[in-house]
């Protein structure tokens, strides 16, 4: 009841009813299959909280009838909104560009496979009544997901949280409530690599937690394959801090501090006893080990430098194609 009293007070203050409370933005690769399932579970429960919603759908240059769902999805309601990238661009861009297009006063991202119940969003928006500006739904349980992805997941953000200096939440992904004020302060950042949850992280806010079970997929398989998530992987850690690099130099110091110890060992023990010729093992060993540490080193310097060479080619995070039911085009 209170809640309700709250929502209609944002609503009354946008008279205009240009900008709709709830923006839910949900990008789409592929998910022709889901689509129908995705809104009639999502739509009641939006319309329990108010009627005053918008579903941004972004078609991320699927090759199924996804764009044709959508479109089929926006002529029986005027709330719902496409936006059709002209190629697929990844996740993290399809995101940032129904970022860009939402226009609520609280935004959600959301997935199409019903992997973050809607019921949750409920929750979400009550929390955000009480004035928290950033609602996080993290995983209880990942149930849905296998063994080795919860088991690299957790070793991951283990090590990211170790090295990074914006704390980075465990068991969250970008299934989150924002007010307008953070999703105005996330585009205000520049870069092209985009590491959503890093980025919301870094916005700051006043965060609070919400809990829930992640179920499996609700059909079809998943979109992000271990390639794709290898990348978003290294994407984070590699914009997130410069540990790596100082970590190299440190390997160097004490891999030359045993080097020269070694050396030292060496000479004075050929000054007193004489030159001693075997020692192809010792020799190989450690030529092997300096070629592998010197290679890993430049690979990790290389992927900054990588990283730097994309951001000054200031190249647009997405092209959009055609959007439907928006009426400014960005
Ligand atoms: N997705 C996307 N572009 C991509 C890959 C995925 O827009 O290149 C969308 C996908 O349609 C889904 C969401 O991102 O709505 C999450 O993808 P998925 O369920 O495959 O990832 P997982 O849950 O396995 O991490
Ligand atoms: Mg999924």
């Amino acid at each position: 009841m209170h809640t309700k009293h709250f929502l209609q007070m944002i609503a009354d203050k946008n008279q205009s009813g240009q900008s709709p409370l709830l923006s839910i933005v949900i990008p789409m690769y592929n998910e022709a299959e889901s689509i129908d399932v995705l809104f009639s579970q999502l739509t009641p429960v939006l319309q329990a909280i108010t009627s005053s919603w918008e579903i941004i759908c972004i078609n991320d240059g699927s090759t199924d009838g996804t764009l044709a769902g959508i479109k089929h999805k926006c002529a029986q309601d005027s709330r719902v909104k496409l936006v059709s990238l002209s190629r697929n661009f990844g996740k993290e861009a399809a995101l940032t560009a129904g970022l860009a297009h939402s226009s609520g006063q609280a935004v959600i991202p959301f997935d199409a496979d019903l992997q973050d119940p809607p019921e949750v969003i409920t929750e979400m928006v009550t929390k955000w009544k009480e004035g928290h500006k950033v609602v996080l739904a993290t995983r209880k349980s990942r149930r849905g997901d296998s063994l080795g992805k919860r088991f690299s997941a957790f070793m991951y953000y283990k090590l990211l949280g170790r090295m990074s200096s914006t704390p980075i939440p465990p068991n969250t992904g970008d299934f989150r409530l924002m007010d307008r004020q953070v999703v105005n302060a996330l585009q205000l950042l520049p870069e092209r690599t985009r590491f959503m949850k890093g980025l919301f992280a870094w916005a700051g806010f006043s965060t609070v937690q919400v809990y829930f079970d992640r179920p499996s997929r609700n059909s079809g398989k998943t979109k992000q394959g271990l390639c794709k998530l290898w990348q978003l992987a290294k994407d984070g850690l590699f914009s997130f801090t410069t540990a790596p690099l100082r970590m190299t130099t440190y390997l160097g110091i004490i891999i030359s501090f045993f080097a020269f110890s070694y050396a030292g060992w060496l000479l004075v023990r050929t000054i007193i006893f004489g030159v001693d010729v075997p020692g192809y093992a010792s020799i190989m060993a450690s030529v092997l080990c300096m070629g592998g540490v010197q290679l890993v080193c430049l690979g990790i310097m290389g992927e900054y430098l990588g990283r730097v060479y994309q951001e000054s080619k200031q190249r647009p995070l997405f092209i959009v194609e055609e959007t439907l039911g928006l009426d400014k085009a960005k």
